[in-house]
């Protein structure tokens, strides 16, 4: 097949390297993915998508110079980097991992381009979770950044190199200051999955509960492969510039538990709030992304709606 493009994605393994590897593949890239574990258990979004075998994929990771040196040459077109602890709860426990896999990494990538004057693109994963919480919480791309964790804190060092390399180098290099996106890919480790798998065997086990922490923290959820088609509209674009990537709504943590209750008959004493284990200090209240600008200028917008996207996830619908 003769390929339109080349790029490499570093966290192919994750729920957004797996949708955009889709994506770059339906577009007719050669899609290089580089993950630290190649077992088909980590890759297990690949599979489900059915496009493993479409991918060169290499073992390896951004924090290790010399393997980028490696595999970053004049062939490639695009770089998107999506790798990195993406866990706000983790980085309170190993903020090192955090800051070394969210910041290095992209610093190692600036750095080669910058070295070898190479014409690549390179897209930076940032998170609307660096923009604290204010009292309004509507946060557009002139916002104060004003991080509350250290994953903020993390996602905010990458995003000013990011900046940094693009007004001083010339570099073509964005940021997607990216809102919560969920889709049936997402980690179990985040909230909003554990709370469909948990539901769903509920459905089957009227005895199981599910327990949760303070559930009257609101966010702006979306779904996952239309933010994967922002990033990839922000990197066709002539000029570099960042971009907030967000549905513009917001919903509570209890909205979210209702929905998925109610759409599967389930009963509100399966569930159990303020559960200390998992009340955390410093949760942000809530946040929602002010996308005027990116739907005017990128031309995108967000379809997929609050419940749309509970329900997909409920009936496991990828796409
Ligand atoms: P995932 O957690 O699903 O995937 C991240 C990938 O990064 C993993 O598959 C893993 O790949 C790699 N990774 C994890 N920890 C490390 C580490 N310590 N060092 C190097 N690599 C690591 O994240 P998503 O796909 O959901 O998100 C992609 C990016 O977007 C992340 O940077 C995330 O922070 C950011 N983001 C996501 C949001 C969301 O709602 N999904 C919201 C805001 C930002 P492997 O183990 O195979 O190496």
């Amino acid at each position: 097949m003769k390929y339109k493009k080349t790029a490499i994605i570093f966290g192919i393994s994750g729920q957004d390297g797996a949708y955009l590897s889709h994506l770059l593949l339906k577009k007719r890239y050669k899609v290089i993915g580089i993950t630290r574990n190649k077992s088909n258990k980590n890759l297990f979004r690949l599979t489900k998508l059915k496009i493993t075998k479409k991918i060169k994929i290499l073992k390896g990771v951004a924090t290790d110079l010399k393997f980028c040196n490696r595999v970053i040459n004049s062939k490639i077109n695009e770089i998107y980097y999506l790798a990195g602890d993406s866990s706000v709860i983790k980085s309170f426990e190993t903020p090192d991992i955090s800051l070394k896999s969210n910041t290095e990494g992209i610093l190692n990538i600036l750095q080669i381009l910058k070295k070898k004057k190479y014409k690549i693109k390179l897209f930076n994963a940032g998170s609307g979770q660096f923009y604290g919480d204010n009292k309004k919480n509507f946060y557009n791309i002139n916002s104060k950044i004003d991080p509350q964790s250290p994953y903020g804190v993390s996602k905010a060092a990458a995003y000013w190199l990011v900046k940094i390399y693009r007004e001083k180098y010339n570099i073509f290099c964005c940021t997607g200051i990216l809102f919560n996106h969920e889709s049936p890919l997402r980690s179990k480790e985040f909230v909003t999955k554990k709370i469909v798998d948990t539901a769903l065997k509920i459905k089957k086990n009227k005895k199981i509960k599910l327990s949760l922490g303070n559930i009257n923290i609101f966010r702006d959820w979306g779904w996952a492969p239309e933010y994967i088609k922002a990033i990839w509209l922000m990197m066709q674009r002539s000029k570099p510039r960042d971009f907030i990537i967000g549905s513009g709504q917001t919903h509570s943590l209890k909205d979210f538990v209702s929905e998925v209750f109610k759409y599967l008959g389930i009963s509100k004493k399966n569930l159990k709030v303020n559960v200390k284990k998992y009340k955390r200090k410093t949760d942000l209240r809530g946040y929602k992304a002010n996308i005027r600008d990116t739907k005017k200028v990128l031309k995108w917008r967000p379809n997929v709606k609050f419940r749309s996207i509970i329900y997909k996830m409920i009936n496991n619908e990828l796409f």
